[in-house]
């Protein structure tokens, strides 16, 4: 899981937004850029740790180009694009041609923070919330500068025919093409366009009947003569059809007959550049600190070479075995967040440093942890046998490629392996430091009073919540499971459903999992829980004195930390689609519905406020009773707690869903009237920040660190360097690959 910070997801002013488009749809022109600095943390690596550093975060630039493909049908087109235009222009070079064909200075910047937010969030559609961005300026200039630029005179045939290719869908804003989603609900490239939810289920009780994992997948449908459906279930892999003797995979790679459909498994998706991926990995292992890294390699590189998940889930077995390395990393299909479905993985790939300081404070966490699981509000059979001490570290980001950066994460993913051998937590320090650079002015919906106290706590109380997050929440609770041999994980005659006072009625069979089983809801119940667990156990003494806090401050932190959650419950509603009914982001959602759960404690513990802003337009106030914390808070949250671990545990997804959607429904009914609070938050939101990060070049036998400036300019001109020998053959690769594909992604007729 990886982790957005809590509220800071808004960063700037609707109101710079010009007349061109839905202020939803553009990113303003003065969003936040931010640079990250790791240069303290690579200064500390030898010259080995850094050379295993810059070629795994090779390895992970080339995999993070796959996200394109699994974006949007245009997006690896618009890519391909904008870096033949950076490459044959510098951001500077190409301001004085956009200027002269009649550019003003406002679009030109529009048109570089456009550019900035596509490399950033590795396509067109926001990585965070899933809504698509277009270029906030006319087409028609748009058109005039790249088909004038140095790239065209150079090569006028291929940059007119990406443009005739993408130019279109980059501004269309057609409502289907307004998010990702399924079927008529939106774009998806996990599915071909004419795939529905039906699909996804049918295909999702395939793949669990042949123990396929759905992580490195997409799924393709064709109709035949006869009306009967057929589909394509295909890996992700550098192999393709060609035979292979010595793999588990290739009994796989057949044709099924499931339930009246017709299924194929096939593989060598996104093939060239996982090709790539696989040969700096190659490289990287010969820089490996120790076996588990070098095994852990070894297995990636199988899993990437054979579409396996299976030697993705030994080489996370290794991983988790590598304890506290100074170099960490992790790479492959791992969030399912965008897939509609909820269970194909995006690529994501990171190599980091450990930051010495703020990891001994999440030591201290990790040897209470024991003690505090017994805080939690379910009894002990609902907790883990054994409580597996994950390691919990503090790590400076090098390299996040993918779609976006988190603030901390916690992997793997496969549910068998949290299980069994544990998983990792990772807070990523200067990613937070990032966040925490909040201006006064920009602080939307507190009370005055509030503001200063905000400022103040809001990264140390978010420095606690995460560690409780990541350890304690996801790390909390057990799942009931019956083995394919018919035995049971829990004593089915003492254990009682405490909800209820029977015994266990529900529990997971062999193959299932929480992702499978509760699909659309699993991500966002599971950060509600995490998060839950969060301001539950943030009110124990104990936790706080581990971060440092007594006496007044630590009140504060607590305060501070229940205030940004109730604020990001309300800057959610930016993340709902009311046409849908449908949330379009894991973490807000969460908050929302604990905001929920908040208010409907009563006695004035939480209030939200429809006011008028100083500029005259529509604004909000959320205010928390902080006396009311431990009285009002602290027992809904309790009973709340409860009721989501045990519909967990037991599998029970009918009673899941009913108490999250519940929970989740945003209405206009009174007193909030969401739905109408929705629009004050959409006209008062910030966008998300845009995140520099550096590159590392290989100067005879010693890595460097190469660093950018804070701007749309220095984020494109890192992306122009990243790629300095191979860029045009990677641009080649992008868009053949999304070439084969083209015509799968026409919508529902
Ligand atoms: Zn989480």
């Amino acid at each position: 899981m990886g982790e957005p910070e809590a509220g800071s997801e808004c960063a700037i002013g609707a109101a710079a937004a010009g007349p061109m488009a839905d202020t939803q749809y553009i990113l303003p022109n003065d969003i936040g850029v931010s640079s990250l600095d790791c240069r303290e943390a690579f200064r500390l690596l030898s010259s080995t740790e850094r050379l295993y550093a810059h070629y795994l975060s090779r390895a992970a630039w080339y995999g993070g180009l796959a996200v394109l493909l699994q974006t949007s049908p245009e997006a690896p087109y618009i890519y391909a694009l904008l870096s033949r235009l950076f490459r044959a222009q510098d951001p500077d070079q190409l301001r004085q041609h956009a200027l002269a064909e009649g550019l003003t200075e406002e679009e030109y910047q529009a048109f570089l923070v456009y550019a900035a937010g596509v490399y950033s969030n590795m396509g067109n559609y926001k990585s965070f919330g899933d809504t698509k961005f277009v270029p906030n300026l006319p087409k028609e200039k748009l058109e005039r500068v790249i088909l004038g630029s140095e790239a065209a005179q150079q090569h006028p045939e291929e940059v007119r025919g990406l443009w005739q290719t993408c130019g279109e869908l980059m501004f269309s804003l057609e409502s289907r093409l307004r998010h990702l989603g399924l079927g008529k609900e939106g774009i998806t490239t996990y599915f071909s366009g004419n795939c529905t939810m039906e699909d996804a289920k049918l295909a999702q009780d395939f793949l669990d009947s042949q123990n396929l994992s759905a992580y490195n997948t997409r799924l393709f449908k064709e109709v035949g003569q006869d009306g009967k459906p057929s589909y394509e279930v295909r890996l992700a892999s550098v192999l393709g059809t060609e035979p292979n003797l010595d793999s588990e995979m290739t009994s796989k790679l057949k044709s099924y007959e499931f339930q009246g459909s017709h299924f194929r498994v096939t593989r060598g998706d996104y093939a060239p550049i996982l090709q790539k991926v696989v040969e700096h990995l190659e490289k990287a292992k010969a820089y490996a600190a120790n076996s588990h890294q070098e095994q852990m390699l070894a297995q990636y590189i199988e899993s990437f070479t054979q579409g396996s998940i299976e030697a993705h889930k030994k080489g996370s077995r290794f991983w988790i075995q590598d304890k506290g390395p100074i170099v960490e990393s992790y790479i492959g299909f791992i969030e399912s967040y965008r897939d509609p479905f909820g269970s194909r993985g995006e690529f994501e790939g990171f190599v980091a440093m450990v930051n010495k300081a703020m990891s001994a404070k999440f030591e201290w966490l990790v040897a209470s942890a024991e003690q505090l699981l017994k805080e939690l509000p379910w009894p002990p059979a609902f907790e883990k046998d054994k409580f597996l001490t994950p390691d919990f570290t503090s790590l400076d980001v090098l390299t996040f490629a993918g779609s976006g950066i988190p603030a901390g994460i916690n992997i793997p993913n496969y549910d068998d392996l949290r299980q069994t051998e544990g998983f990792k937590n990772v807070s990523l320090g200067n990613v937070l430091a990032v966040a925490y650079a909040t201006q006064r002015e920009k602080l939307t919906f507190l009370e005055e009073e509030d503001k200063d106290l905000y400022i103040r706590w809001k990264g140390p109380s978010f420095d606690v919540q995460v560690g409780l997050h990541e350890l304690l929440g996801h790390g909390s609770g057990k799942l009931f499971v019956q083995d394919e041999k018919g035995a049971f994980n829990f004593d089915q005659e003492t254990v009682i459903n405490p909800e209820t006072g029977e015994q266990i009625q529900s529990w997971y069979r062999s193959g299932e999992t929480w992702d499978s089983k509760f699909s659309t809801i699993a991500s966002s119940y599971e950060e509600c829980r995490a998060e839950s667990v969060g301001l539950y156990l943030c009110l124990h003494p104990r936790v706080l004195e581990i971060f440092g806090f007594e006496g007044a401050d630590a009140e504060d932190v607590v305060y501070v930390n229940w205030l940004n959650m109730v604020r990001a419950g309300l800057l959610a509603l930016e993340f709902y689609t009311p046409e849908a009914s449908s949330w379009r982001q894991a973490h807000m959602q969460a908050r929302f519905v604990i905001l929920r759960v908040l208010l409907e404690a009563g006695e004035g513990l939480v209030t939200v406020t429809p006011t008028t802003g100083s500029d005259g337009r529509p604004d909000a106030r959320v205010r928390l009773d902080r006396d009311k914390i431990r009285t009002v808070g602290k027992p809904a949250l309790e009973r709340f707690l409860r009721r989501l671990q045990v519909l967990k545990s037991t599998g029970d997804v009918a009673g899941g869903r009913a108490l999250y959607e519940g929970y989740a429904a945003v209405t206009d009914a009174p007193p909030e009237c969401f739905l109408s609070l929705r629009d004050t938050v959409l006209l008062r939101k910030e966008a998300r920040k845009l995140i520099v990060q550096p590159n590392t070049r290989l100067e005879g036998s010693e890595v460097q660190l190469l660093e950018y400036e804070a701007s749309a300019a220095g984020l494109i001109r890192s992306f122009s360097e990243r790629f300095l020998e191979d860029g045009p053959e990677l641009e080649k690769i992008l868009t053949q690959l999304a070439t084969a594909d083209a015509q799968c992604w026409k919508g529902p007729q």
